[in-house]
């Protein structure tokens, strides 16, 4: 694949008429790093944030040794491509074939699980041609806790209540080798507090069940930088969690764990688009609510951008976009803050689109198709580069 110094170098030389991913392994590289070198504990990823093979083996290459697969096509392609890793299937509800195939095919041992009917699912499936059941099992009971301090949440789909947590727990601990509990906080939790009460709960589940516990695994949610979600830096986060694990009734053997996914790859993409068609101040561009752009239209979230053309005016009006496809739902309401001249051919760079972006793409319409480049420059925003500054407008946030 073509390096390209950044994203104008990629217009100059192709001009694109597709909307183009614009990857930096670099970005990649230094937040795994990140993660590995500051976290106090284990650093799996999240392969649903963003399952390219190009990024899982930076994260690999860059000490990532653990990642959380969620479906058995997740679990095929992280083995494929990564024989040596340590897979744990973290999605609670697992047809029998997937956890069958995972651990007697695929070497899977890690599994979570919030109900009994899982529990014996996972047992009955992972039990030898002779019926006896695995002994090296390590289990994480999903436990439900608050999204409050998250931009999206987790809340309500998975997890047992602190309430019915105790019976799982006992069950779990007869059948498993390695016991562990886990929760997720919701996406982009905006304060470190959001763990701190949820290991809060985490206590109160295991001296309820008086269990003994190997793994803590306080999840993903680990936030990213965005226009308006500018979060405290993620080693303030770490100091939490590890200050408020450490104080937890647990043996000296216990491991802490997590599993970011937006946080290790939001920095490694951007999207490089083109303005179609001009209405007001309704851009029509090439990618959206089917592609890279779904967060944008769904939840309303939002990207810093900037617009390539040169000569462009300096004043800046706030836009809206409709993307490609022909119905209304294709929209994104922004505001995205562009120059108030800007026409049909232009090109935008919308940054932070490595996590739930290139991962979210559809040939819904015929659209999608896509292209990726590598470029060299630097993110438009980063949590780990020790240098963020104030914010050069409302929608560029720590430009470089
Ligand atoms: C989605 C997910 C993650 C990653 O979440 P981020 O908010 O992207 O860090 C981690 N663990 C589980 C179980 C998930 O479902």
């Amino acid at each position: 694949m073509h390096t390209y110094l950044d994203a104008p170098a990629v217009v100059r030389a192709t001009a694109p008429d597709e909307p183009v991913i614009l990857n930096r392994p670099h970005a990649a590289a230094r937040a795994a790093r990140f993660f590995v070198e500051k976290f106090p504990g284990r650093s799996l990823y999240a392969v649903k944030a963003n399952p390219s093979p190009e990024l899982l083996r930076i994260l690999w290459d860059s000490g990532i040794t653990h990642f959380d697969v969620a479906s058995i096509a997740e679990v095929r392609l992280v083995r494929a491509l990564l024989p040596e890793a340590t897979l744990c299937f973290m999605h609670p509800v697992k047809t029998a074939s997937a956890i069958g195939e995972a651990y007697h095919v695929h070497g899977v041992r890690t599994f979570s699980l919030d109900t009994i009917e899982e529990l014996d699912k996972i047992v009955a499936a992972t039990s030898d041609a002779s019926g006896n059941p695995a002994q090296d099992l390590r289990l994480c009971v999903r436990l439900r806790v608050s999204s409050e301090y998250a931009e999206l949440s987790l809340a309500s789909k998975f997890g047992v209540d602190l309430a019915d947590a105790a019976p799982l727990l006992q069950a779990t601990r007869q059948v498993a080798d390695w016991l562990g509990v886990c929760f997720h906080v919701g996406s982009q939790a905006m304060t470190p507090f959001a763990y701190v009460q949820a290991i809060e709960r985490v206590r109160a589940a295991i001296v309820g069940a008086s269990v003994t516990i190997d793994i803590i695994n306080v999840g993903g949610g680990f936030p990213s930088v965005y226009p308006g979600m500018e979060p405290p830096p993620l080693e303030d986060y770490f100091a939490s969690i590890f200050r408020a694990s450490e104080s937890l009734p647990i043996s000296y053997s216990s491991e802490l764990w997590c599993e970011p996914g937006r946080a290790l790859c939001a920095e490694y993409s951007s999207l490089l688009v083109r303005v179609e068609k001009r209405r007001g101040n309704e851009l029509f561009i090439n990618d959206g609510a089917y592609g890279a752009l779904y967060d944008a239209a769904h939840v309303g979230w939002n990207y810093p951008l900037r617009c390539l053309n040169e000569g462009r005016s300096a004043e800046e009006e706030a836009f809206v976009f409709y993307g490609p496809t022909c119905d209304d739902a294709d929209y994104m309401e922004g505001p995205f803050l562009l120059p108030a001249d800007i026409a049909p051919g232009d090109y935008i760079e919308i940054g932070m689109l490595g996590a739930y972006g290139a991962a979210m793409r559809t040939a819904f319409n015929g659209f999608g198709e896509g292209d990726v480049a590598i470029v060299g420059d630097e993110p438009m925003a980063s949590l780990f580069t020790g240098s963020r500054e104030i914010p050069a407008s409302d929608n560029v946030v720590s430009l470089r």
